[in-house]
């Protein structure tokens, strides 16, 4: 049991002035593992004021020394790393290989990737007879979702640290004790105070006070689309930048020249990593009519490989986040097959052998049409679609069927037709025959899954202003 009845403003644990508290609970148990103080406005108000008054000094500190307290942030998250990720695993439900390559990791790597480049960035340039200054654009109000939370926190507090920025972080009600975690060690490495304060609580509470406060310049979310519309909606009453990574539905567009046995099992394992809680997971397989019996085998025979049960143990897919997710996706299901998909495996009822835990069965549907809603709207579940197409321009058309696009994958021998293929999908991300995840490539949405990117120079460059001072040129002799 991880608790913490304190929240961490102006550097100082500080009691919420509510006095209330959120349980935290192990997905895979659902016993309360955790507990967390629910932040009010009062104290979201707090931290925005510990930020303004702490941003003149950070703003001024120079890069490199910006840089030095990034990496050793980044050391103490090494030292807790393998706690980090039972923590982690317990709250999210993922299996701990994965918290521990991929949850942790990554974050790891975005505090070293912002502590050069605090270090290194050229904050300024010329132009003419001007003078192009790069500035932090202020006060920064952080929203971050349950999924990969500390990755996520990760992209956004080191990135606007990194330009100078100081930061409100208001984390997941839902999965929180790692960005305490987190909040421990920037007290360790005696941030100054006020530049990094943690106000956990609910999204209409402490989420709308960041977004809605003339104190904070910035507001960068990462959640649903319907929260991120809220969220614009407020802060467009003070003009604040608002940077913001939604959902998605990606397509997995498989050539009728591709490897297909590696395209369907790549096709299913990133459809089901995170229990298919992953915002740019490839929820949609795209293949030939010509192709459809052998893709729909290959994706029942990867997806059965898919063991449900204890991410603490060697299980492939442990347990959805909350019995709410879990609800939701099994009422997903049941429309699929009402609509009339075809299930291949899966299935809305609970998996054998666990009366506890928030598991969802790994299911595929062949024959799924594109006006479905399994093909239309985020599950965030192990649900994986497969559709049919004519021909090329008939694949591309319904890849770009959809308000989102977040991301999406290419399949086919050669290379260059894939490239030319991927120039047509309106996402913002595309891998390649598998090309792996590059944590230094900008990551974010076209359409409705955002605006703005997170990641390397990109992500930091979200946080900075452009100012431009003009010098009279000298007189001539
Ligand atoms: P969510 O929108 O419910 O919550 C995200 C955060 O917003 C939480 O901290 C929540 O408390 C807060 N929030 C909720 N309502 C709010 C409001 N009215 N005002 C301000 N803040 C509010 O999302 P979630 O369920 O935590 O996460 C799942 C969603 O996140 C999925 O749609 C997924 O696709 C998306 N996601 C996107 C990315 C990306 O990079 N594009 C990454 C991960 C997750």
């Amino acid at each position: 049991m991880k608790t913490y009845d304190k929240l961490y403003i102006n550097g100082a644990w500080t009691a919420s002035s509510g006095g209330k508290a959120i349980d935290v609970i192990n997905a895979t148990t659902e016993e309360v593992m955790g507990r967390i103080p629910e932040g009010t406005e009062t104290d979201a108000n707090a931290a925005i004021a510990a930020a303004r008054a702490a941003f003149d000094a950070w703003s001024q500190t120079a890069g490199p020394k910006r840089g030095e307290y990034l990496a050793a942030i980044q050391a103490k998250l090494k030292e807790r790393a393998e706690e980090l990720a039972r923590t982690i695993t317990g709250e999210v439900g993922v299996p701990l290989k994965i918290a521990q390559r991929v949850m942790v990791a990554n974050p790891i790597h975005t505090f070293g990737t912002y502590a050069k480049l605090a270090a290194e960035f050229e904050f300024e340039s010329t132009v003419g007879n001007s003078v192009i200054v790069r500035e932090p654009v202020g006060v920064v109000g952080a929203i971050t979702p349950w999924n990969f939370p500390l990755h996520q926190i990760a992209l956004k507090v080191a990135a606007a640290l990194a330009a100078g920025c100081t930061v409100v972080l208001k984390p997941s009600e839902v999965a929180p004790l790692n960005a305490f975690m987190l909040a421990e060690i920037m007290d360790e490495v005696k941030l100054p105070a006020g530049v990094f304060n943690l106000v956990s609580g609910y999204g209409p509470v402490v989420g709308e006070a960041l977004a809605k406060s003339p104190d904070v310049d910035m507001v960068s979310f990462t959640g649903s689309t319907r929260a991120g519309k809220r969220v614009s909606e407020l802060a467009a009453q003070t003009v604040k930048r608002v940077a913001l990574e939604l959902g998605g539905k990606s397509a997995a567009l498989i050539l009728d020249d591709a490897d297909l046995a590696a395209a369907v099992k790549a096709t299913v394992s990133y459809c089901y990593l995170n229990s298919g809680q992953t915002c740019a997971a490839t929820t949609r397989m795209l293949v030939p009519e010509s192709m459809y019996e052998e893709a729909a085998k290959l994706a029942t025979d990867a997806a059965q490989g898919f063991t449900v049960g204890d991410p603490m143990g060697d299980a492939r897919l442990g347990p959805l986040i909350s019995d709410v997710q879990r609800d939701r996706v099994r009422s997903y299901i049941n429309k699929g097959i009402a609509e009339g998909a075809q299930l291949l495996t899966g299935g809305a009822e609970a998996p054998e052998g666990r009366p506890k835990g928030y598991f969802v069965k790994p299911t595929v549907f062949g024959r799924v049409q594109p006006s479905m809603t399994i093909a239309r709207e985020e599950i965030f579940g192990p649900v994986l679609s497969i559709l049919t197409y004519k021909d090329e321009a008939d694949a591309i058309r319904i890849a770009n069927d959809s308000v989102y696009g977040l991301a999406g994958t290419v399949w086919s021998r050669d290379e260059e037709r894939a490239k030319r293929v991927a120039r047509r999908i309106r996402t913002g991300q595309i891998d390649i025959n598998g090309g792996p995840f590059n944590p230094m490539a900008p990551f974010g949405g076209f359409k409705q899954s955002g605006r703005g990117r997170e990641g390397g120079l990109y992500g930091m460059e979200e946080f900075l202003e452009y100012k431009a001072m003009q010098l009279r040129p000298p007189k001539a002799a």
